[in-house]
């Protein structure tokens, strides 16, 4: 079964897309842990930050650079946000497609669980 995210990119699965140009993607997370919860993800499958080379540092760079525009047009940066990468099972990661989590619109506890 190909990776969902990959599914995702080419359409063949369903997501409510908030974002896309030529390298990433942004959509919401199905199943939110905060009132705004979305994932920014590269178009190309890398299956975690662990596996990211010296030639995806713009990529990462981008990742985070469109995160914080999302947080910005949906006015969080007043009240904070938190993006978290999970990397390996152990973290938490269950889906093995580079993602950044982008969570807003609450308080937020750290550490986290
Ligand atoms: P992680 O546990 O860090 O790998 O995060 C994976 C995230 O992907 C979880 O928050 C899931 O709710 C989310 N997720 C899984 N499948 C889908 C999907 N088809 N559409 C949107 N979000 C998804």
């Amino acid at each position: 079964m190909e990776c969902i995210f990959c599914r995702i990119v080419k359409g063949q699965a369903p997501a409510r897309i908030v974002y896309e140009d030529e390298t990433v993607m942004a959509f919401e997370d199905l199943h939110p842990q905060a009132p705004v919860h979305l994932l920014v993800i590269p178009r190309r499958h890398l299956p975690s930050l662990s596996e990211a080379t010296a030639e995806d540092e713009p990529l990462l760079g981008r990742l985070l650079a469109v995160a914080a525009r999302l947080a910005q047009e949906r006015q969080l940066a007043g009240r904070g946000y938190r993006t978290v990468i999970n990397n390996g099972a152990g973290a938490g990661q269950s889906v093995f497609h580079l993602h950044v989590h982008l969570l807003g619109g609450r308080l937020f506890h750290w550490p986290p669980g």
